[in-house]
């Protein structure tokens, strides 16, 4: 079966056909500018991507552009919409509606959109997306994948926060987590690759990326995770803070003469990497920085590194101890000076490096000794995949 993975923001939307059997990627692409003008990138496998202005005043639109172009005579790669056997749609906030994916109908509808509230910018262009498939593949079953859901095993005591339960019981103010497709999927290819069995093992999962998140998977379920009510908590970011004390919002917000919701801005665009070394959220553009002595680069990466290093700590007592600890998404993938310095924090633990096997990108590898008592592994992430073979197991 062909399954389209859709994975919808307020002005774009990415795609990618994968054949469930072969696991095997046909085409992939993006629509951006969606609502402004439009462009769209379409990439057959194999083949060179192609870029096309064209008018997308909508989601509707651009998903019909996405099935003209899969479906196209020549850079297409299937022959009709009939090829398509399910839709799999990455939905960012399930709330405490969800613990797993689900196959989509009214009241899962109604669902996500009561979670609209703890997501404002991801779940309305999540619902659009998915209307905007259901109109054109009206017999098509769709399949929600939640960001949320692998985290809902946390237990209450890794989830609440320290604030009168009332907002809890009113407003549903707790820690959900996201990534959980990539946490969850990164913990069991440990297992698979180490063939032991995913239901004895305590793993530290690294999601590493622009957005980064740590959580620790034991005995098969998610127990802990630094995200929290919203992906704004936890590890330093790209862009993002991370924790911080609360009182600086106000604090600053008095000082600057700010909203509470323009420095709740500050703290998710132009903070994290970027706002510490003034530099870049990029890490290529930090390490080049780095490396010519720009001190203020220096130092966002070291408070980067040790931040990770110190949740990695928490995360060992959390599950009293750790078998495997899995770096993985752009900077835990592509980042081998950034996995020495995090685990150099961690001898305590009988964790190291073999600098020889961790120079290494992009690919499923073992870093550690072979005396280590703590296995560091590379293990890249594959969201899509994952979204493709849920859909396909519920569908
Ligand atoms: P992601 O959100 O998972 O796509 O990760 C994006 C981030 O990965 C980028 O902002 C970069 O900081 C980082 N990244 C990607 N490639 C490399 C690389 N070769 N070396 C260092 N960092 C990288």
């Amino acid at each position: 079966m062909n399954v389209l993975v859709i994975n919808c923001g307020s002005s774009s939307l990415k795609y990618q056909l994968i054949n469930s059997e072969s696991e095997a990627v046909l085409a992939k692409g993006l629509c951006e500018r969606i609502g402004i003008d439009g462009v769209l990138t379409h990439q057959p496998a194999g083949k060179d991507k192609i870029k096309t202005e064209t008018a997308m005043p909508n989601h509707t639109v651009a998903v019909e552009l996405v099935i003209k172009s899969l479906t196209d005579p020549v850079n297409g790669v299937i022959a009709s919409l009939s090829e398509i056997g399910a839709v799999g749609h990455r939905v960012v906030h399930g709330g405490e509606s969800f613990a797993e994916s689900v196959v989509i109908d009214d009241s899962v509808m109604k669902a996500i959109e009561d979670c609209n509230d703890l997501a404002p910018l991801h779940n309305p262009a999540n619902l659009i997306g998915i209307r905007a498939c259901q109109e054109l593949m009206p017999n098509v079953p769709m399949v929600a994948v939640f960001d949320t859901a692998f985290h809902q095993t946390m237990p209450k005591k890794a989830y609440f926060y320290g604030l009168p339960h009332e907002y809890y019981e009113k407003y549903k103010v707790r820690r959900y987590g996201f990534h959980g497709t990539s946490h969850s999927y990164v913990s069991k290819r440990v297992a698979e690759i180490l063939g032991k069995d995913y239901a004895s093992l305590k793993t530290i999962v690294c999601h590493l990326g622009n957005g980064a998140s740590i959580s620790a998977v034991m005995n098969g379920k998610c127990v802990d995770t630094s995200m929290g009510l919203t992906p704004l908590e936890g590890l330093i970011m790209g862009t993002r803070s991370g924790d911080l004390d609360p009182a600086i919002l106000n604090f600053i917000a008095n000082k600057e003469n700010l909203t509470l919701a323009q420095v709740t801005d500050v703290l998710n665009k132009k903070s994290g990497v970027l706002g510490l070394s003034g530099v870049s959220s990029d890490f290529r553009d930090l390490e080049a920085a780095a490396k010519e002595g720009n001190q203020w680069a220096i130092d966002a990466l070291d408070t980067y590194y040790y931040r990770v290093a110190k949740y990695i700590g928490s995360y060992a007592a959390a599950m009293n101890g750790v078998d495997v600890i899995a770096f993985t998404a752009g900077v835990g993938e592509n980042n081998p000076p950034g996995r020495e310095t995090i685990v150099s924090y961690l001898g305590y633990l009988g964790a190291d490096v073999v600098p020889e096997k961790n120079n290494c990108r992009g690919e499923e590898k073992v870093i550690s000794s072979d005396q280590a008592k703590v296995t560091v592994m590379v293990v890249p992430t594959n969201e899509e995949l994952a979204i493709a073979r849920e859909t396909v197991r519920l569908v």
